[in-house]
């Protein structure tokens, strides 16, 4: 069976005229793939169109045989969506809000409801929290309940929108490690503009910038096809102007009072760089740069 999402030709002008989606076109197979991209690249509005939230103006979307765009109640029945900040009812307790959220998924027998509702809770590590009122909760633990609402249709498709956003690093990996034993078998959209978040997840993604795919493949071949083309240097406040100029500077980083920045050349560069192993950042910033300025 094919489980592939295929998106093909999406376009989304907003009524303001801001073109937030520019003839994209990607194909999503099974497991986690990151959407990587900078704020206003359209990310969450190709994650809403996905979603059935809202139409595009053009082009085509398919989960294996369901068409998005025209079989909305298909697709919702085997998605789990969770937006970039959702509603919580601060003041009910988590295994009561779950347990509603499944009566509206539709899991009407009881016996049934209980059990998916502990499992879930027990799968995103909130089982001892359980009867605690969700305005207790911490970010990380608000985005596992996320989570588990989202799991509860046994979904094929499931979409995070920047989900690590404001999580302190044990949250993030607990939160990451939850999303791999979900990418099994099911089709994880994570959108993000965080290189790390896709650097240790993902084994397939896309560069999107201005609404468009800029880069679509694997994280580590990408990767490879920036060997011997990434130089960095240690300058001054005035060769940095003078580089800025010169050279193609993906990252400007600012440590102890001087500049450290890293260039893109496809010809060997010495006046004081030095040759270093490419990142995966400096492919996602390499491909922006290029995007920005072509
Ligand atoms: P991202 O999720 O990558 O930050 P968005 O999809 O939110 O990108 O936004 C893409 C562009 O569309 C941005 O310029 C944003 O300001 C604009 N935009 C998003 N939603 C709307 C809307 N409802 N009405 C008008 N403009 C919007």
């Amino acid at each position: 069976m094919n489980f592939n999402l295929e998106i093909e030709g999406l376009s989304k002008t907003y009524s303001n005229g801001v073109k937030a989606l520019d003839d994209f076109t990607l194909k999503i197979p099974p497991g986690i793939f990151g959407l990587l991209g900078p704020n206003g690249a359209g990310k969450s509005s190709l994650m809403r169109t996905i979603a059935t939230l809202q139409e595009p103006d053009e082009g085509s979307i398919t989960l294996g045989e369901i068409d998005v765009i025209k079989q909305k109640d298909d697709v919702r029945k085997v998605l789990g969506y969770l937006p970039q900040s959702f509603g919580l009812y601060p003041k009910i307790k988590a295994k009561v809000l779950l347990n509603h959220f499944a009566v509206l998924k539709g899991i009407t027998n009881k016996r049934e409801r209980k059990s998916v509702v502990e499992s879930l809770l027990i799968r995103t590590n909130l089982y001892n929290v359980r009867d605690e009122k969700l305005h207790s909760f911490s970010g990380g633990m608000k985005q596992r309940f996320g989570i588990a609402q989202a799991l509860l249709a046994d979904p094929r498709l499931i979409i995070v929108d920047e989900p690590t956003a404001g999580l302190d690093p044990s949250e993030r990996n607990r939160f990451h490690n939850l999303l791999c034993e979900i990418g099994e078998g099911t089709i994880v959209i994570l959108s993000t503009h965080i290189v790390e978040d896709v650097k240790e997840l993902c084994s397939n993604m896309a560069i999107v910038n201005k609404g468009k795919v800029l880069l679509q493949g694997d994280p580590n071949t990408a990767i490879d096809n920036l060997e011997n083309r990434i130089y960095s240097k240690t300058v001054s406040k005035a060769e940095l102007v003078e580089c800025r100029n010169n050279y193609s500077v993906l990252a400007e980083k600012l440590l102890r009072g001087e500049h450290i920045i890293q260039v893109y050349s496809d010809e060997k560069i010495s006046d004081g760089f030095k040759l270093v192993k490419p990142e995966l950042s400096d492919v996602y910033f390499n491909q922006i740069y290029q995007s920005n300025n072509y």
